[in-house]
C-alpha cells in the first residue's frame, strides 16, 4: 500500500466540487444552492464540454462574482499529467495521470486513419479504477491489486484531456494527403485500468455525462464497456436506457482453462456468463464482442478454437470474437505467431463466428494498460 503525503493541494481538491462529475441537472442544483439561475448550468456545461476550457477566468459570459466563487469552490478534473509517451508513428499516445490523492492511472489515445468508407477515428482508452481487484494473470493492472474506484469526474477528465489535445493540434494521417485532420474524440473504450462494472454507478454516471447532448455529446454507440464477466452487473446493464457496446473478456473456452488465468471464473463460470450474454442480447438486440487474448501454448490451439466456436454457437450472429495477441507483460506469456492466429480464426469462421484480430500497436510505448505505471513506479523506487 502506498502512503500519500497530505499536501495543501490534496486538501484543496478534496474540499472542492469536481464539476466534471456532475450531470446537467446536478449542476443546475449545485448552482441553485448558490443562488444562480438554471441557465448558468448550460453555459458552464458548454464551456467545459464544447469550448473545453480549464480556466474559470475564460468563461466570459459568467458574472465575475460567479467566476470568483467557482475558483473558491470548484475545480475541473484536478489531476496532473506525470508522463506522456507517443509511439513512433504518433498514433498511440499514452499518459500517466496523478490523481488528487496521489494515485496513478493510465489513459491512451489511439488514432486511426480513414479506411474506405469509414472516417478517421480517435479513441480514448479510459481507466475506471486505480488498480484492479480481479487479478487476471496476464494483465499488468491485475498484478498491482486494487487501490480504489475512480469518481465519475476522474473518468470524464481522462477523455477531456485528449479532447483538448486534439482540438489544439488536430491529427492527420501521414501518407494520406487530402484526408481531413481529426480534431475531436470519436469513441471511448473502458479498457484501461480497472473493472468498469465493479465501479458501476460512477461509470454509468460518467457515460451519461459524456453522452449529454448539452455537453460533450458523444453517442452511446461510440462507447464500449469491457468487463471481466460480472454476471449480475451485466444483467443490470441490459436494463439501462443507454445503447453502449458490451465487450466480454472471455479468453478461454472451458472453465478449467479460464479459471487458470482469470480467478473470477470460479465465481461466475462460463455457463452463467454465456447465459447472461444471451439474456443481454435478447433484452437489447445488440451484438456482444468477446475479447480473446491469445496466449501462445495456453489457449491458442485449434482445439481451443473449436471449443470456442461451440460455446458461442447459440449466440449466432450476435457474437463477435476479437482475437488479441497478448502484450507480453511478463516472461510467462507470449503472443502466438501469425500462422497460429490465422488457423485459430479460420476455425472460428468454420463455426460461422465472425471475428477479427486486433492490430498490435504502441508496443514501443508499453501499450498494455498498467505497464507504464509499473515502469514509472519501478523507476521511482530506484531513485
Ligand atoms: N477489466 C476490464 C477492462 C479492462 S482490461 C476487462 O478485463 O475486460 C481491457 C482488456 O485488455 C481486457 O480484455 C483484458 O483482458 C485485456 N488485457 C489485459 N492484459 C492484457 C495484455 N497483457 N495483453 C493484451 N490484452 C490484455
Ligand atoms: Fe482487471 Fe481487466 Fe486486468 Fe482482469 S484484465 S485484472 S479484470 S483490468
Amino acid at each position: 500500500m502506498s502512503i500519500t503525503p497530505i499536501t495543501q493541494s490534496n486538501i484543496d481538491s478534496a474540499r472542492k466540487t469536481d464539476l466534471l462529475g456532475l450531470t446537467l441537472p446536478q449542476m443546475q442544483e449545485w448552482l441553485l444552492e448558490r443562488g444562480e439561475p438554471a441557465f448558468r448550468a448550460k453555459q458552464l456545461y458548454s464551456w467545459l464540454y464544447q469550448r473545453l476550457v480549464t480556466d474559470f477566468s475564460a468563461m466570459s459570459n459568467l458574472p465575475q462574482s460567479l467566476r470568483n466563487q467557482l475558483v473558491q469552490e470548484a475545480n475541473i478534473g484536478p489531476m496532473i499529467v506525470r508522463s506522456e509517451q507517443h509511439s513512433k508513428d504518433d498514433r498511440t499516445r499514452k499518459i500517466l495521470l496523478e490523481l488528487g490523492d496521489g494515485k496513478l492511472i493510465e489513459s491512451v489515445l489511439m488514432l486511426y486513419p480513414p479506411i474506405g468508407e469509414s472516417n478517421a477515428r480517435a479513441t480514448v482508452c479510459v481507466s475506471t479504477q486505480a488498480g484492479c481487484a480481479f487479478g487476471c494473470t496476464f494483465c499488468a493492472t491485475g498484478q498491482m491489486g486494487f487501490d480504489r474506484h475512480l469518481t465519475s469526474g476522474e473518468i470524464v477528465a481522462q477523455v477531456l484531456i485528449f479532447a483538448r489535445e486534439l482540438r489544439a493540434a488536430p491529427w492527420a494521417a501521414k501518407g494520406l494527403p487530402g484526408s481531413a485532420p481529426i480534431d475531436h474524440i470519436t469513441n471511448i473504450v473502458l479498457m484501461g485500468m480497472g473493472e468498469p462494472l465493479h465501479n458501476y454507478d460512477n461509470v454509468l454516471q460518467a457515460l451519461r455525462i459524456l453522452n449529454s447532448s448539452e455537453g460533450f455529446n458523444l453517442g452511446a454507440r461510440h462507447m464500449t464497456v469491457s468487463t471481466v464477466g460480472l454476471v449480475p452487473a451485466i444483467r443490470k446493464l441490459s436494463q439501462e436506457q443507454l445503447q453502449v457496446n458490451l465487450a466480454i473478456s472471455l479468453h478461454a473456452p472451458t472453465d478449467e482453462l479460464r479459471s487458470r488465468t482469470m480467478p473470477i471464473n470460479k465465481k461466475y463460470p462460463l455457463e452463467e456468463l454465456i447465459a447472461a450474454c444471451k439474456d443481454y442480447i435478447a433484452a437489447t438486440g445488440r451484438q456482444v464482442t468477446f475479447e480473446y487474448v491469445l496466449l501462445a501454448g495456453v489457449n491458442d490451439k485449434e482445439e481451443d478454437a473449436h471449443l470456442l466456436g461451440t460455446l458461442l454457437a447459440p449466440l449466432k450472429q450476435f457474437a463477435h470474437v476479437n482475437c488479441i495477441p497478448v502484450n507480453a507483460t511478463s516472461a510467462d506469456f507470449k503472443p502466438p505467431g501469425g500462422e497460429a492466429i490465422s488457423t485459430f480464426r479460420n476455425v472460428l469462421f468454420e463455426h460461422r463466428i465472425s471475428n477479427s484480430v486486433r492490430a498490435e500497436r504502441g508496443d514501443d510505448i508499453a501499450a498494455a494498460c498498467g505497464q507504464l505505471r509499473t515502469h514509472f513506479e519501478k523507476n521511482r523506487k530506484q531513485q
